[in-house]
């Protein structure tokens, strides 16, 4: 390491690229464990603005219920922000949340949290350069970090199909990491083509009585049903013909469109255990972006990369997480070696 380097204001021991679960988890746990860490994200008004279903575990059999237990016992912030007053719902088994308080949560806690620098940027560039990473941003900034967690979900490459027309797109109306992307391929780390999709947006108060296909989640929240029977991708008038026909919705409205984000992911075989690139000393990758399913999983590899981030750029002891933490222990695993992706802890996996 160079230690004039490291005297830098614009360095940090660790660089966070993302603010979703994923990359809220890594700086919050890379600040935790004494590492001065800086996040930088696309928009600092949608931190951790979890895209869809805002169900995070379903229920006793779901998986994902011991995987926030496990991340309760090891420090991560999901559990504890999720007790917070409005964070999430009543909903029998369910762990839903209200998307809007929880993301203000996060935020909340990356503005106050000691050592922590949230910043928005577009990084469009990471590279090596004797130990210490340069992290290139669009509005011409430079910083320095010993360690950088890449955690850009669905926006490397990112392609929005909704109505039936393609653009560029991280989400729909997000722009993308096209850069970060190519730079990433530069790197040597390998990446392949997934998609996440989510269902149009309805009027609850335009529904008599919600018929079968209709998820009423969100109604306490935003007064917006998911229409999960509605044609996802197509023509935006033949989804209202169908919509309409759907009992109690003839009067029906579309307040989102349905969309789906094609994006670049890991492969297989490109991160280790802990994380970190195989092919490159101090690089992590974390959440969507290393093909990983839904909030919960994302936010549980956020918080192992940030950890073993800070460990790395502190020079500190490995500080990986114990074997009572088996879920956690084994979607690392997977997301390290397993070859069909995205990778999801849940069995059978459903689509992400
Ligand atoms: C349309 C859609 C529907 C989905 N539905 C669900 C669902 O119902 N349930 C579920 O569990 N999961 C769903 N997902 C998957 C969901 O994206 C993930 O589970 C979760 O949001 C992943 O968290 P993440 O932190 O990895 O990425 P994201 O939440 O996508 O966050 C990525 C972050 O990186 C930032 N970023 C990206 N590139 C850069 C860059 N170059 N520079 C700076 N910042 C950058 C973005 O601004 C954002 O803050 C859906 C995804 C999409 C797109």
């Amino acid at each position: 390491m160079h230690v004039n380097s490291r005297n830098s204001v614009d360095f940090h021991d660790v660089a966070v690229v993302g603010a979703g679960p994923a990359g809220c988890e890594a700086s919050l746990a890379a600040a935790a464990a004494g590492a001065s860490t800086i996040c930088l994200t696309i928009n600092l008004d949608a931190v951790a603005l979890h895209p869809a279903n805002p169900v995070l575990a379903d229920g006793t059999g779901d998986p994902r219920m011991q995987l926030l237990e496990e991340l309760d016992g090891a420090g991560a912030a999901l559990p504890g922000l999720l007790k917070e007053p409005g964070a999430s719902i009543e909903s029998g088994a369910r762990t839903v949340i209200d998307r809007r308080v929880l993301g203000l949560a996060y935020k909340e806690r990356l503005e106050s949290a000691n050592g922590l620098s949230p910043r928005q940027s577009l990084v469009t560039s990471i590279s090596p350069d004797k130990g210490i990473w340069n992290i290139a941003t669009g509005l011409g900034e430079t910083f320095r970090a010993a360690a950088v967690v890449v955690a850009a979900g669905t926006y490397l490459n990112g392609v929005v199909t909704a109505g039936g027309v393609s653009t560029p797109g991280g989400r729909h109306g997000d722009i993308t990491a096209n850069a970060l992307a190519r730079c990433i391929k530069c790197l040597g780390v390998a990446m392949e083509r997934t998609i996440a999709t989510t269902y149009p947006r309805l009027d609850a108060r335009r529904a008599v009585n919600a018929g079968d296909g209709m998820l009423p989640l969100d109604e306490a929240v935003l007064g917006e049903l998911y229409g999960t029977d509605v044609d996802v991708d197509g023509n935006r008038a033949a989804a209202l013909k169908q919509l309409r026909r759907t009992a109690g919705y003839a009067e029906g409205w579309i307040t989102r469109p349905g969309y789906t984000v094609h994006h670049h992911i890991l492969t297989a075989d490109q991160v280790d255990s802990n994380l970190q690139a195989l092919r490159q000393n101090g690089l992590f990758f974390a959440g969507k972006a290393a093909g990983s399913c839904n909030y919960t999983e994302a936010a549980a590899l956020g918080f192992v990369s940030g950890k073993n981030a800070a460990a790395l750029a502190t020079g500190a002891a490995d500080k990986k997480l114990t074997s009572k933490h088996i879920i956690v222990t084994k979607l690392c695993h997977a997301i390290s070696r397993q070859q069909s992706r995205p990778v999801t802890i849940r069995i059978p996996p459903p689509g992400c």
